[in-house]
């Protein structure tokens, strides 16, 4: 058992605690696999839906941690019965104890952060540090947990919860992967809806995040959640989480998926990576610029000795600027709104 069924604070405590152990609970059965990875498994199976709930890829990004940790207590204690099957995965626990985003950081000039959130689809051979064992090890459980359920009904699903470095001017906003035929999932995007989401931003390519390692490897419906900026355990107003938390409540009991009305997001398509593309390559903007801000036609957004980079449209915006990071890496994407009528639904 864990002590008062708080599976962050055993997390926390035992950061390193890698042995597996299985456990009940009044609505089903548990196996801790390792440090912060937690399967349950439910007595009675509401829907053939597989849940997996990743949080705190990042160490620092507390908000989401304590949400789902909130959630899982409850399944725990009895206050929620659980109906499907649940993966939850505090990613990053070494990072937590230490409240920061890497572990890894300044391993060498190449790898100056080693983010987590980039090593997934074997990303991870031929580096080494702590982030690559961890993404070796949950993409290990993650195959596990999917692969226990196949055939007719099997849904799988993978929500990857994140809190941003900057503001943005969506609050809460989610990335979709790259489908290559573009045909989305309208029951996804009215989930999304439903848990508070505001803008969808649809990638341009393949990657090798967490959640798109599933969609990619596993056929899950997969997205990366930012649910707005980074603060310290027990700073953070989960009441701004009410409306994920109540999505999220419903589909752990029922196995439903909530559905909120598709007009209510903003959508994006990616235009453009920004790259870092020599030492002096700058971006043109305030440090504390939110995410999404939009530029005018004809502004300088980027330059270097080697190019410059012109908005080609008035309204195309900015996402995850960061030119810290060493050269050929990803300084930001240019992205820019779409109606949803541009976009094949299914
Ligand atoms: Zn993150």
């Amino acid at each position: 058992m864990i002590a008062n069924n708080d599976f962050l604070a055993y997390t926390l405590a035992y950061p390193e605690r890698n042995d597996v152990f299985d456990f009940v609970f009044p609505s089903g059965h548990a196996r801790i696999e390792g440090a912060g990875i937690l399967c349950l498994e439910p007595e009675k199976q509401q829907s053939k839906v597989s849940l997996v709930l990743s949080v705190g890829i990042h160490g620092n990004e507390t908000g989401p941690i304590e949400l789902v940790n909130g959630l899982v207590k409850s399944i725990l204690v009895g206050d929620l019965v659980l109906g499907i099957r649940l993966l939850f995965i505090i990613g990053n626990p070494r990072s937590a104890v230490k409240a920061q985003r890497f572990c890894d950081v300044n391993l060498n000039r190449l790898f100056c952060d080693v983010n987590l959130n980039r090593l997934f689809c074997g990303s991870w051979q031929s580096q080494q540090g702590y982030e690559i064992q961890r993404a070796q090890q949950l993409e290990s459980s993650v195959k596990t947990f999917f692969e226990a359920v196949e055939g007719v009904g099997a849904q799988r699903l993978h929500y990857d919860l994140h809190t941003a470095i900057r503001g943005s001017i969506y609050e809460k906003f989610a990335v979709h992967p790259f489908v290559p035929e573009e045909t989305y999932q309208q029951q996804q995007l009215a989930f999304l809806a439903a848990c508070g989401i505001e803008a969808v931003l649809f990638s341009h390519q393949p990657t090798t995040t967490f959640s798109y390692h599933s969609f990619a490897q596993h056929s899950a419906q997969a997205f990366t959640i930012e649910l707005g900026k980074v603060r310290v355990f027990g700073e953070n107003d989960l009441s701004s989480f009410a409306l994920m938390k109540q999505s999220l409540v419903v589909l752990l009991v029922t196995g439903v998926l909530a559905q909120g009305r598709l007009s209510a997001l903003s959508l994006y398509e990616v235009l453009d990576s920004l790259i870092k593309d020599h030492d002096s390559y700058r971006l043109n903007i305030a440090d504390e610029l939110e995410n999404f801000t939009p530029f005018k036609q004809y502004f300088c957004l980027a330059e270097s000795l080697e190019q410059r980079y012109i908005v080609k449209q008035t309204g195309d915006a900015i996402v995850f600027p960061n030119t810290k990071l060493p050269v050929g890496q990803r300084a930001g994407l240019v992205v820019r709104s779409k109606p949803m009528s541009a976009f094949n639904f299914q």
